[in-house]
């Protein structure tokens, strides 16, 4: 694609990768057939093609409108346009740029951006998410059904595997994980400590920053990854071989930290150094899954998340290892669409975020599973608000069968 980008953005590092991606594109309209957007809405304008083409004719100078920040908006991040386009636009990135451009020209309504720095500020806090949590659950009698049925039942955190082994990784703990289900890191640090590996927390890590970042506060954001890095910096330098993530959604943004670093003299090399030792539990568990022992059959049905599948690229990484151990996977129909999640935009995006989730868990229980086993804990929550089959984390479900 032809591009004229305009003075204002032309030299900045912003306007250059921005250019360098919409080069890419050729207007081929692959990426359509994959994107849950425009599969439920028609228009063209809630396609990556058509958000691709209003982020251009923003960069080459033309107005910004509602319009603009309306079709961005609904735009999931999930990212199966870049899985699907034969040319590697790299539209996440680009939607990235486009947004935070977009957050600059185009004021939000005064109750909109108090409501988005309540979910900033409340989501992003452990303890007041979890104070948030315990109240949730204590009056859930006086909530309406729709709201109640979006807070998730107290799971036992399971037992930690003590820290005996010379293997060494560190655990990101996350901002709601921690409270919603602990059991998650808990069961890692017991399939790891079966393969020789000590998991550990830094206690002073929290959010990585992706709840910020994707409300369009990117440079807030950036406090959260530096205080990471400064967190598990001293960890690093004792010869921790990995930082562990469970939430494939947290992965996908440590996974980042460099790239968004890259201009920052104090933190480039070591947010370059982090982003490199980071790795989904999956990873870390294909290496060494052939000393895993065999579980009992159960019939699971995995959902792969977006972030683990179009995010990190790590399709079919889960879905091995399970088989590999003994799980019968049911087949799943459309695993390539998102089930609605996707951070805050199960709250900001209603209407279209529970058509998807419907349709998700349709395709998750038509095999008839025992159990639904996902790798991101945002779309745990979501699909078990509406699915009648019990829902894990794939994790959780090797840690309590091995
Ligand atoms: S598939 Fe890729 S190259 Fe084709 S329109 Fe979509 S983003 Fe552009
Ligand atoms: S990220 Fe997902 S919702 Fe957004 S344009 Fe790409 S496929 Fe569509």
């Amino acid at each position: 694609m032809q591009t004229q980008l305009a003075d204002w953005i032309r030299a900045t590092p912003e306007g250059v990768e921005a250019e360098a991606i919409l080069r890419k594109c050729v207007h081929c309209g692959f990426c359509l057939a994959t994107c849950p957007t425009y599969s439920l809405l028609g228009d063209e304008l809630d396609s990556p093609r058509g958000r691709i083409y209003l982020m251009k004719q923003m960069l080459e100078g033309a107005p910004v409108t509602e319009r603009t920040q309306l079709h961005l908006d609904r735009c999931l991040t999930c990212r199966s346009c870049e899985t699907t386009c034969p040319s590697g636009v790299e539209y996440g990135r680009l939607v990235d740029i486009g947004r935070d451009l977009v957050e600059k020209k185009v004021p939000r309504p005064a109750l909109e951006r108090a409501r988005r720095w309540l979910m900033r500020h409340v989501l992003s806090s452990r303890p007041l998410f979890g104070a948030a949590l315990a109240l949730g659950r204590a009056f859930k009698f006086l909530l309406p059904a729709s709201l109640a049925k979006k807070i998730p039942e107290r799971r036992d955190a399971g037992a930690w595997a003590e820290a005996k082994h010379a293997r060494r990784m560190l655990a990101l703990a996350g901002c709601v994980q921690p409270s919603m289900a602990p059991s998650i890191n808990a069961a890692a640090s017991r399939v790891l400590d079966r393969l020789g590996i000590a998991l550990v927390e830094a206690p002073s890590a929290g959010c990585c920053g992706a709840v910020t970042f994707h409300l369009n506060e990117q440079q807030e954001a950036m406090a959260f990854v530096k205080a990471n890095i400064d967190a598990w910096w001293p960890y690093v330098e004792q010869g921790a071989e990995a930082i562990v993530i469970t939430a494939s959604g947290c992965g996908t943004m440590v996974k980042e930290y460099g790239h968004m670093l890259r201009g920052d003299a104090a933190y480039a090399q070591k947010a370059a150094r982090i982003a490199a030792l980071a790795k989904d539990v999956s990873e870390v568990i294909a290496a060494e899954r052939s000393r895993l022992p065999k579980v009992p059959a159960r019939r699971v049905a995995f959902h792969s998340p977006c972030s683990l599948q179009h995010g990190l690229k790590l399709n079919g990484v889960v879905e091995s290892i399970l088989r590999e151990v003994g799980y019968e996977l049911t087949p799943v129909p459309d695993a390539h669409l998102c089930c609605g999640s996707a951070g805050t935009y199960s709250i900001l995006q209603q209407d279209l975020s529970q058509r998807l989730l419907e349709s998700k868990v349709k395709a998750l229980e038509s095999g008839a599973p025992t159990v639904i086993a996902t790798a991101n804990i945002g779309c745990l929550a979501h699909i078990a608000s509406a699915a009648s089959t019990p829902i894990v984390h794939w994790i959780e479900l090797m840690g309590s069968d091995l």
